[in-house]
């Protein structure tokens, strides 16, 4: 049999699919990989490929980037109707699809990718909490072991990504990383980041002993999520403990949700939060799934330009701070230029330019009239600010 395998989506390699392909080989049959990067592959092409049969996987909820803007059911009833058959999965087709378990348990099969030089699976599925505007606890329910290094990691691959959701939440964690991950001595990248609320005095040392590493396994760096403000004092309490612990906090990186519950103010809260630790945030927006929808009416709630110190002139991706910065102005924020990253420029240009003259659209920086809703909120502000 010919097998045609399509990642609609993936940034890593496709875990499902490098399963699928696994299967098939040991049956004997044909397999091939085409990545389509969020663009609906060719009918004709494949047609012309003459598949026995096609296996489609899409990961992510919303449409990435696509020249195409059709909706993805009617790329299906296209092929369909030339008598295409495929088998579809993933998270941005149906939640709650899953590989059989015989397939889901195999090793996977790296090749179709190539050999990347880093394993990637999960060691551990769900989560202990239920926040609102995830879909994990629905999709992989409480949290549970799943299975071990060596059952997705090839002896000879020295990196690993992780893609457990809240790895911190297993009881046999610990356990873990100082029995099996330190030993390996493997580097370490959980791209769905920590739960820095499991941090503790206890543990942190142990963890702190693995090599935990960026995305692209150059820098020591530890991911974390601070999605809401309700969680600000234990982030804070917990930053404290890794300088406590002698522990740089600049090698942590925190992701921060947004466009779904907090208001601008809130958002300069958390953004000092770890400038003041020197710890670096990358934003990430709210993409509506499960019907969820955006909590953030009224967020305009404050004047940026009344912030202290400039606040997005410290770290981070500058790519993710012109989005971020880009979508304060899409809700009528002007910002100070003096809050803008200061870099070389033509670089700046390229990141802000766009920003910076459709705010000079809008009658210029720093002018609108604004009022604090809650002057309480800003007492932070005056006594937070230590660099
Ligand atoms: S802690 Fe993370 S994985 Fe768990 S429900 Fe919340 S956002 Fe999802």
């Amino acid at each position: 049999m010919k097998i045609l395998l399509i990642d609609f989506d993936s940034d890593w390699p496709n875990l499902a699919l490098m399963r699928l392909a696994r299967h098939h080989r040991l049956r004997g049959d044909k397999v091939a990989l085409r990545r389509s990067r969020g663009r609906y592959p060719s009918i004709q092409r494949i047609l012309h490929s003459k598949p026995d049969r096609v296996y489609l996987s899409k990961i992510f909820t919303f449409q990435k980037e696509t020249r195409e803007k059709r909706p993805l059911d009617e790329w299906f009833r296209v092929s369909r109707s030339v008598g295409i058959e495929m088998e579809t999965g993933g998270t941005g087709i149906d939640e709650s699809i899953s590989l059989p378990d015989e397939v889901d348990h195999l090793f996977p099969d790296y090749s179709i990718y190539r050999d990347p030089p880093y394993a990637i699976g999960f060691i551990t599925r769900g989560c202990i909490r239920n926040c609102e505007w995830c879909i994990v606890p629905s999709k992989e329910g409480r949290i549970h072991h799943c299975q071990n290094l060596e059952g997705f990691v090839p002896e000879a691959v020295d990196r690993v990504v992780l893609l457990d959701n809240n790895f911190l939440a297993w009881e046999g964690s610990i356990g873990y990383i100082e029995e099996v991950m330190i030993p390996s001595n493997k580097a370490f990248y959980m791209t769905q980041g920590f739960d820095i609320r499991l941090f503790t005095e206890e543990n942190i040392d142990t963890i702190m002993r693995c090599r935990w590493m960026g995305k692209h396994f150059k820098k020591r760096e530890l991911v974390f999520g601070f999605d809401s403000i309700g969680i600000y004092d234990t982030v804070a309490e917990k930053l404290q403990m890794f300088r406590d612990h002698g522990y740089s906090t600049s090698s942590l990186k925190f992701l921060m949700l947004y466009d779904f519950n907090t208001t601008l103010s809130e958002d300069l809260r958390r953004l000092d939060l770890l400038r003041r630790f020197g710890a670096q945030p990358f934003w990430m927006r709210y993409r509506q799934v499960n019907g969820v929808a955006r909590k953030n009416v009224g967020y305009v709630d404050c004047r940026i330009e009344e912030f202290p110190g400039d606040i997005f002139g410290f770290r981070g991706c500058r790519l993710n701070i012109s989005q971020f910065l880009r979508y304060l102005t899409d809700r009528g924020v002007r910002i100070p230029e003096r809050h803008f990253p200061r870099m070389r420029k033509e670089r700046f240009d390229i990141y802000f330019g766009p920003t910076i003259r459709r705010q000079k659209r809008m009658g210029g920086f720093g002018s609108i009239p604004g009022t604090f809703r809650d002057a309480s909120l800003w007492k932070w502000a005056e006594t937070a600010i230590l660099t």
